[in-house]
This record gives C-alpha cells, sequence and structure tokens, in this order.
C-alpha cells in the first residue's frame, strides 16, 4: 500500500477566460474543450512535472487553475 496521492489539476470552468496560456505552456495536459474553456488531462497530470503544473496554475491570469498533491 502506498501514502502517495496523485496530483490532479482542477480548472474551474466559469473563471477560466479561455487566455490559452496553460494550454500553450502544457499541451500534453491541458486543451481546450468545444466552449474554448481549458481542461486538464488527469493522467497527463499526475505523470508531468510537479514544478511545471505549479509555475502554470500561479501564472493563470484568472486563477482557474487549481493544482492539489
Ligand atoms: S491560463 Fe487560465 S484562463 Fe487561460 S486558458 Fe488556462 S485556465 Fe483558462
Amino acid at each position: 500500500m502506498t501514502d502517495r496521492t496523485a496530483t490532479v489539476v482542477k480548472v474551474d470552468q466559469y473563471t477560466c477566460e479561455g487566455t490559452g496560456f496553460c494550454v500553450r505552456s502544457m499541451a500534453s495536459v491541458f486543451s481546450f474543450d468545444d466552449d474554448g474553456v481549458a481542461v486538464a488531462d488527469q493522467e497527463a497530470a499526475a505523470l508531468a512535472d510537479h514544478d511545471e503544473l505549479v509555475e502554470v496554475e500561479s501564472m493563470c491570469p484568472t486563477t482557474a487553475i487549481e493544482v492539489v498533491g
């Protein structure tokens, strides 16, 4: 058994303004849905560089991204 908790990336669909910063910065994790709102691939997020994820989180202009774990 392991205590490790996988990193989860949440994007607030109401706060995201579709600037595309996260999509351009980490295309492996972030993409746009059909409404032009960013969504995060949780499998890719779990494998991604954590520091990079936190940096993208901190640079979202609308603070729509939350990195948990
Ligand atoms: S950086 Fe923030 S506002 Fe811009 S697309 Fe990503 S989640 Fe949305």
